[in-house]
């Protein structure tokens, strides 16, 4: 995952409001460890490149016929489809495996072995299967039965599971790798496909051995989008790697789904290229959710035992390895947010491990380099992404007894509600105060039913994320009191006394402020589904609510139509999902108004069409008042200069959008039939030539402006829309803030909180100009945000500051720019329908009323 963002993110720290174009080189006295270049996505290059249509939308996939073969044990062979040949695909010059070989390799090695299964688990974001590959030895299905009870046992009754001899003498042990989950850094798979191979083909004592104790399972390549174009991102440019408590991309919903299937003991995650092999457990800070004694009690010897495999490769190049734990300083490579592989593994069960092999070929490095010299780093990478696997599948056995027990005893403790363990000082070596993270776990979340909740549909949505992620969620069948409040029967309960309580507590909680622990941070800080995902979270410190519960397996149906016939409807706005309720009532051809508080008049006519999309956005309709008036609401076509979390989310909440950006307008891009602009990345108002910007003018004419974060707010300064001055916030500050929310169209019933990366705010607001939402006095939450050196850019800075504003400027362009980050990697879903507000309000602002 290579994390040279932070250089930037420090250099940027010095330049003062709105820097117009970020350098690009690590400053001269911070050594880049990397050896690589920086990550798009991960901070303000977000903000540069505008998301587009590429090629790689053409991709269809083959048909074939995947059909596993009929087994209750192992080996579970499935024919693979077989892609056509690719000869673009940019493994191919590295002397990689491309990803239309893997299927081939996969169907012969099923063919030629009885220890090799391969399952499809998912298909990537343009199409191309996920495999998983499962080596063992075969298995009646019997066996496979009592494997299988054996795993269950050790979540739902780990009492019961110490107690089992026959268990630990009969379980196998499983490991888990996942490989090129960055789609160019390639060797993850190479790795697992050689190890494979060995594995199967092999025919001593030792091997057969080991896999009739063990289960070795291999996601070969969790990224093929990336992988065939050479990205980092997949097809729909989304970082997989920060996507895990999100799951808002099919490649991270499919791991999830492994890991929770096999709940492996020990995974690595393979990527590149550090210059020098990494290999984790990780620096502070430690996510505070963990049972971090149990976790690295093995990361740490697993690691040098990986060390140890790398070095006696006897490549000059991996004579040594670095151990973040060992040899990093606090806030230079952390697993603090459960956004990596590893790091969300662990809360599953898994003693999870990044492994970053050395040699870059990617890049730079890729179109510069010769074939051979590529080639020639590339096989050494091979041999260290093998290497680790086996040292890793190594230890694993050898460390099998205790491994076992620690993953029971992470659920027993969870089950018990015990508190997690004091770690003392040299528990491993070099373990000290700077290392010990923990918490206090409440006793219990409520999320209310019925009309405590301002989308019941928002409530909906976090319990089946809940459940989705094998967090265990139960309805109540009748009313109980809890905490001096009253909740009706239905509500659900998150019982925090259960085995993956540390995953419950890091998507509920609100987080913390580690501000003033390190002194900078990898990637972002702070998350919280609780406050930002839209339902209404309580947490009970003390007491779980005494009343009879059901284990909840799907959220109940949340839509409904509550008005007498022949009455207009009401949609109040206050979900994501209320927005695509709008604009899935607006493309069924149905004429709405929208009113003044942004609420949706629907007229009795689209009774049926209301019920419809009720029903499957579980959105709720109520009656309005008679002749309840409003302006008409059109759909709205958008051009959009913004980055690729937020192209995703503007289409998924319904909006028909065209991706734009300095060079697609300059080209001579139509925008004549775009009623509002979106700007966040990739658009420049100067740099447009006459005739775009002749087209972007008369837009801005009859039509409106939505921005957000610094790009934006330059196009509205430089276009002289809105009169606000845009005053940037240090730019690597990130996390969950609280709001005050004021008048206009997103300030009128929005969320406390919201969510920033690169915090912005605007000052020397003009005539017209209102400010919707204000940082707190406080506003930091939970995240990391301190000042720059010069003392600007902090949260005092920020403080009662305008984060969001909206008006009519002198051009008469209705606009509202965001200071905050509504939209970033589809995570915030509660703060969604902001943007929806907004984009309604600017789409009826100067439409007579009706
Ligand atoms: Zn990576």
């Amino acid at each position: 995952m290579s994390r040279p963002f932070r250089a930037l993110a420090a250099l940027l720290a010095l330049a003062v409001a709105l820097p117009a174009t970020p350098a690009t080189a690590a400053p001269p006295d911070q050594p880049d460890r990397s050896g690589a270049t920086r990550e798009p996505g991960n901070g303000p290059e977000r903000d540069e490149v505008a998301a587009t249509d590429g090629p790689l939308r053409a991709f269809a996939g083959t048909r074939g016929h995947n059909q596993p073969t009929k087994t209750d044990g192992y080996p579970r062979r499935t024919s693979l489809r077989v892609y056509p040949e690719d000869p673009t695909d940019r493994a191919i010059k590295l002397g990689l495996v491309p990803y239309h070989g893997i299927a081939p390799a996969l169907n012969d090695l099923q063919a030629r072995s009885d220890r090799v299964s391969v399952e499809v688990v998912g298909q990537s974001t343009l199409g191309r299967d996920l495999y998983l590959v499962t080596v063992t030895a075969p298995e009646r299905g019997t066996e496979t039965h009592r494997q299988d009870r054996w795993r269950r046992l050790i979540e739902d009754d780990p009492r019961a599971a110490a107690r089992d001899r026959e268990l630990r003498a009969g379980y196998k042990t499983p490991v888990w790798i996942n490989g090129n989950i960055h789609g160019d850094e390639w060797e993850g798979t190479d790795g697992s496909l050689r190890v494979i191979t060995a594995l199967a083909t092999a025919t001593d004592t030792a091997t057969r051995r080991l896999l009739e104790r063990s289960r070795l399972y291999f996601t070969v390549t969790n990224n093929p989008d990336g992988r065939v174009a050479g990205t980092r991102a997949n097809g729909a440019g989304f970082d997989i790697n920060r996507d895990h408590i999100t799951s808002s991309q099919p490649e991270s919903r499919a791991v999830r789904d492994v890991v929770i299937a096999t709940q492996p003991v020990v995974m690595l995650d393979e990527h590149g290229y550090t210059g020098t092999t990494l290999i984790e457990p990780s620096s502070a800070p430690h996510g505070q959710n963990y049972d971090y004694d149990l976790y690295i009690r093995h990361a740490y010897p697993n690691a040098l035992g990986m060390e140890a495999a790398v070095a006696a490769l006897g490549h000059p190049e991996t004579a040594r390895a670095d151990i973040p734990f060992r040899d990093y300083a606090p806030g230079d490579w952390d697993d603090w947010p459960p956004i990596f592989t590893p790091m969300y593994a662990i809360y599953q069960g898994a003693v999870g491990h990044t492994v970053e092999v050395p040699l870059q070929v990617n890049r730079g490095s890729y179109n510069s380099l010769p074939v051979e010299e590529l080639r020639r780093r590339s096989g050494i990478n091979t041999d260290v992404a093998a290497a680790t696997i086996r040292a890793a599948i190594g230890y694993a056995d050898t460390h099998r007894a205790t491994l076992v027990a620690d993953q029971i005893e992470l659920f027993r403790r969870g089950w018990a509600g015990e508190a997690q363990r004091f770690v003392p000082d040299g528990f491993v070596p070099g373990f000290g105060p700077e290392d010990r993270y923990t918490t206090a776990f409440p006793r219990a979340y409520v999320i209310p039913a019925g009309n405590g909740q301002r989308s019941p549909a928002a409530a909906a949505r976090l319990v089946d994320h809940l459940v989705a992620h094998d967090v265990r969620v139960r309805r109540a069948k009748e009313p109980f009191r809890l905490d001096g409040r009253t909740y009706p029967a239905g509500s659900y309960v998150v019982d925090m006394h259960q085995p993956k309580r540390g995953l419950a507590n890091a998507v509920l909680e609100a987080g913390r402020d580690i501000s003033s622990l390190v002194p900078q941070m990898y990637d972002i800080s702070g998350w919280s589904h609780g406050l930002l995902w839209g339902a209404t979270v309580h947490t009970s410190r003390r007491a779980a609510p005494r009343v009879p519960t059901a284990a909840v397996a799907v959220a109940s149906p949340t839509g409904d139509l509550s008005a007498p016939s022949g009455r207009d409807l009401l949609l109040t706005v206050a979900d994501g999902k209320d927005v695509q309720a709008v604009n899935a009532l607006l493309d069924a051809g149905v004429r709405l108004r929208r009113q003044d508080g942004g609420t949706v008049v629907v007229p009795a006519s689209a009774r049926r069409a209301a019920r419809d999309v009720a029903e499957r956005l579980g959105v709720r309709f109520t009656a309005a008042r008679p002749h309840p008036g409003g302006t008409a609401l059109t759909k709205q076509v958008l051009a959009a200069a913004v980055a690729a979390d937020e192209l995703l989310v503007l289409r998924e909440l319904g909006f028909d959008v065209r991706p734009v950006s300095t060079a697609v307008l300059n080209a001579g891009f139509d925008l004549s039939g775009v009623d509002t602009l979106v700007v966040s990345s990739g658009l420049s108002y100067p740099a447009l030539n006459p005739a775009a910007k002749a087209g972007v003018d008369a837009l801005l004419a009859r039509g409106g402006l939505v921005t957000r974060g610094a790009t934006g707010a330059r196009f509205n300064a430089d276009a002289g829309v809105l009169p606000a001055r845009a005053v940037a916030g240090r730019s690597d500050a990130n996390g969950v803030v609280s709001v005050v929310n004021g008048t206009g169209p997103v300030g009128s019933g929005a969320l406390p909180h919201s969510f920033v990366y690169g915090p912005l705010w605007f000052t020397d607001l003009g005539a017209g100009v209102t400010a919707d939402q204000r940082y707190a006095s406080t506003p930091l939450v939970a995240g990391h945000w301190i000042a720059n050196p010069d003392g600007t850019g902090g949260p005092t800075g920020a403080a009662g500051q305008a984060a969001v504003v909206s008006g009519v400027g002198p051009r008469g362009t209705a606009a509202v720019l965001f200071g905050t980050e509504p939209l970033f990697r589809a995570h915030p879903k509660g703060l969604f329908a902001q943007i929806g507000h907004a984009i309604f309000w600017t789409a009826t602002h100067n439409q007579p009323e009706t």
